[in-house]
């Protein structure tokens, strides 16, 4: 009767340090699922990152490319080139964050046009990009003499002084896409139309 006490022990021993692993691999296990949901949620932030302009919260280069991967071949697109004028003096002026301050306006008073599946890049310092899905070259005209409008309109106190900045404007080149052409193409024709806005004065639209 004693070794069957031994078993007994050693039974009741097993069946509490097999709980105790039990209750410890719980609590691995969800330790585990919030280091998963943790590895989540920063794919997530860089995947944004990647795809965003965390200025403007506008597509940067690579979510622009992704973006037109997934646009419909066959259908007519057109293309907006928007550059703000004479910007380097606003940045010499006033100094680079009050430049930032004016890229993040000029590209809210961008977006705010935009509907459906039209999306806007932030292209490059001062440059953007906007994309009217499955709409043509008139449309896109209306929308552009709209954002160049809203763009003068725009007032930008200066918090220092408190006095308003010398009102802003922008350029914009304008490009129709008809189905099969590269976009490489369409963006060169709206950079030429871009280039014509600038040399013939600047605050104003040219259609390619
Ligand atoms: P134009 O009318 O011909 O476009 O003249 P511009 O002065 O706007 O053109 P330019 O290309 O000479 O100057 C663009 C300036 O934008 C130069 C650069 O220092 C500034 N810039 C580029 N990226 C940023 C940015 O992220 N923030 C700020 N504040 N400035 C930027
Ligand atoms: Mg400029
Ligand atoms: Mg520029």
């Amino acid at each position: 009767s004693d070794s069957l006490l031994k078993l007994v022990h050693y039974m009741q021993n097993s069946v509490c340090q097999s709980r105790d692993q039990h209750t410890a691999l719980l609590a691995e296990l969800s330790q585990t699922r919030t280091q998963l949901a943790e590895m989540k949620q920063l794919l997530e932030a860089s995947r944004q990152e990647a795809l965003f302009d965390n200025l403007t919260g506008l597509y940067n280069r690579r979510g622009c490319d992704e973006k037109l991967d997934n646009l419909d071949n066959d259908a007519i697109h057109t293309s907006l080139v928007i550059d703000i004028d004479r910007f380097k003096n606003i940045n010499d002026n006033y100094g680079h964050l009050v430049g930032d301050k004016v890229i993040q306006r000029v590209a809210e008073t961008i977006e705010h046009y935009l509907i459906e599946d039209d999306f806007a890049v932030r292209y490059g310092g001062e440059e953007f990009l906007v994309l009217f899905v499955n709409k043509d070259k008139s449309y896109g005209k209306a929308i552009a003499e709209n954002i160049r409008h809203a763009v003068t309109e725009l007032k930008l106190k200066h918090k220092k002084t408190n006095a308003y900045l010398p009102s802003i404007s922008v350029s914009i080149g304008i490009a129709e896409r008809p189905s099969g052409v590269e976009w490489s193409d369409v963006f060169n024709d709206a950079d030429k139309a871009l280039y014509q806005a600038k040399s013939s004065g600047r605050n104003r639209c040219v259609t390619a």
